[in-house]
C-alpha cells in the first residue's frame, strides 16, 4: 500500500517526510506496459518517472494548497515530456513521451537536456479560482548556476526550491519497477514573534539559506541514504537508521483511503461518448478498415477497444437516451 510519512524535529526549523508509492505507482507502470502502441517504459525512464512522481507527493504534502500540484520536466533529448500531477486528496497519475530508443544507462541529460533546453515547472493549479486567475507556474532549467547539466532529478528539484522558494530543501529519490519513494528534509523559513514585517522575515531567511547548522546535518545524514535502502525498508527502519539521535515528532501517516492513490479520470464510459461524437458513419468507416475502434488515454496509456458490436450498442444507447430524454418533455 502507498504511504505517506510526515515529521518533524523537536525545537529544530527542520521538517521531513517520506513517500513509498507502491501499488498506485505499478499501477501507473502496468497502464503502460499493457499499451500496444507505446508499451513499457524504457528502465532510465522508468526512473526518472517515479521520482519525479514520488517528489510531486512529497511537494503537495508540504504546502498549504487546494488544487493540482504539477511537476514537469520538458525534455529537449528523447524524452520529451515527463509529467505527474498530484491531487490535494493524493489521487495520482504520471506519463512521460518518449520518442526513440532510450538504452539502459543513459545519463539524465542525455534523456532529457541533450542541448541544455531543457526545463523543469511546477505548477500549482488551485480547485477553485477567481476570474482571470492562472495558475502559479515556476520554471527553471536543467543545469546549475555555473550552467553545468544536472544529473539527478533530486539536484533539480533541490535547485528549484531555493531558486524559487528561497528554501534548503534535501531530495533523496529513487524508483524502480516495484516501487517510487523519496524522503524530503527542509528547513522551516524563520517565523514568531521576534520577527517584524514580510519583508524582515524573508530577510532573516535568506539570511540562514546553507548556513542552519541543524539543517546541514540532518540533511547530510539524509543523502547518506543509499537507493536500495530507500527502495526496500519500511519508513520506521529508515527513519531509526538516519535518525535515531534526533527526537522526532511523528504525524498520523497517510495511507489507504487518505494516501497516495493512482488515479486517471479516463474511462470506458468517457471514451464512447467521445465515440458517438464522431458519429455513426465515421466509426463505421474506421471498423471497415479495423477490427476494432481502439482509443488510448495520453495520459495514462490505457487502451480502450470497441469492436463492431461494442461500437453499434454506443449508438443504439445514445439513440435510447435521447429518446428517453425527449420523452421527459
Ligand atoms: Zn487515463
Amino acid at each position: 500500500m502507498s504511504e505517506l510519512h510526515k515529521f518533524l524535529f523537536d525545537g529544530l526549523p527542520v521538517r521531513g517526510a517520506i513517500v513509498r508509492l507502491t501499488d498506485s505507482w505499478q499501477e501507473i507502470l502496468r497502464r503502460r506496459a499493457s499499451n500496444t502502441e507505446h508499451g513499457a517504459y524504457p528502465a532510465d525512464v522508468q526512473s526518472l518517472l517515479g521520482e519525479i512522481t514520488a517528489a510531486a507527493a512529497l511537494m503537495q504534502s508540504n504546502i498549504k494548497f487546494d488544487g493540482a500540484l504539477v511537476l514537469q520536466i520538458f525534455g529537449d533529448g528523447p524524452v520529451k515530456l515527463a509529467v505527474t500531477e498530484v491531487q490535494p486528496d493524493f489521487t495520482l497519475r504520471s506519463t512521460a513521451t518518449v520518442m526513440g530508443e532510450v538504452e539502459t544507462g543513459t545519463s539524465l541529460s542525455q534523456m532529457v537536456n541533450v542541448s541544455n533546453q531543457g526545463r523543469c515547472a511546477i505548477t500549482l493549479d488551485p480547485k477553485t479560482k477567481f476570474p482571470g486567475q492562472q495558475p502559479y507556474q515556476g520554471v527553471v532549467p536543467l543545469f546549475d548556476d555555473a550552467g553545468q547539466p544536472l544529473e539527478r532529478i533530486s539536484d533539480v528539484l533541490e535547485h528549484y526550491m531555493l531558486q524559487s522558494e528561497q528554501l534548503d530543501t534535501t531530495l533523496v529519490l529513487a524508483a524502480d519497477d516495484k516501487v517510487a519513494a523519496g524522503l524530503l528534509i527542509q528547513r522551516l523559513p524563520m517565523e514568531g514573534a521576534g520577527n517584524l514585517a514580510g519583508s524582515m522575515v524573508s530577510r532573516e531567511n535568506e539570511d540562514q539559506i546553507g548556513l542552519n547548522e541543524h539543517y546541514n546535518r540532518i540533511a547530510i545524514l539524509a543523502k547518506s541514504l543509499k537507493t536500495e535502502e530507500l527502495l526496500q525498508l519500511d519508513v520506521d527502519t529508515v527513519l531509526r537508521r538516519l535518525y535515531w539521535e534526533e527526537p522526532l515528532t511523528r504525524f498520523e501517516p497517510l495511507m489507504g483511503e487518505t494516501g497516495p492513490k493512482f488515479q486517471c479520470n479516463c474511462s470506458r464510459e468517457r471514451v464512447g461518448k467521445m465515440i458517438v461524437s464522431l458519429g455513426r458513419e465515421e466509426a463505421e468507416s474506421i471498423l471497415t478498415e479495423r477490427s476494432d475502434i481502439e482509443v488510448g488515454c495520453e495520459f495514462c496509456g490505457v487502451q480502450y477497444r470497441f469492436d463492431p458490436v461494442d461500437a453499434a450498442q454506443l449508438f443504439t444507447d445514445a439513440v435510447l437516451l435521447q429518446q428517453g430524454n425527449s420523452g421527459t418533455h
